[in-house]
């Protein structure tokens, strides 16, 4: 699983850092740093994450990370 996140988008409301601590972390006051590769075991984190994020900035797929690679 491969998650983007729309940093144009988030606004550093940390809800998927508090989720999902292992994948998404907090670097200072609004910048999010995050594991775009998911871990299997944080899969369900992962999805609870995106449902939690106010602004809808997290894409969850197999394909979402295809263009970073
Ligand atoms: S929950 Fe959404 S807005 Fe908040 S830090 Fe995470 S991605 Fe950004």
């Amino acid at each position: 699983m491969n998650i983007v996140v729309d940093l144009n988008r988030c606004q550093g409301y940390a809800q998927c850092a508090f989720v999902a601590p292992r994948v998404f972390t907090m670097h200072g006051e609004e910048a999010l740093l995050y594991t775009p590769a998911v871990p299997d075991d944080q899969q369900e984190r992962v999805l609870r994450a995106e449902a939690a994020c106010p602004v809808q900035a997290i894409f969850v797929g197999e394909e979402a990370g295809a263009g970073a690679r």
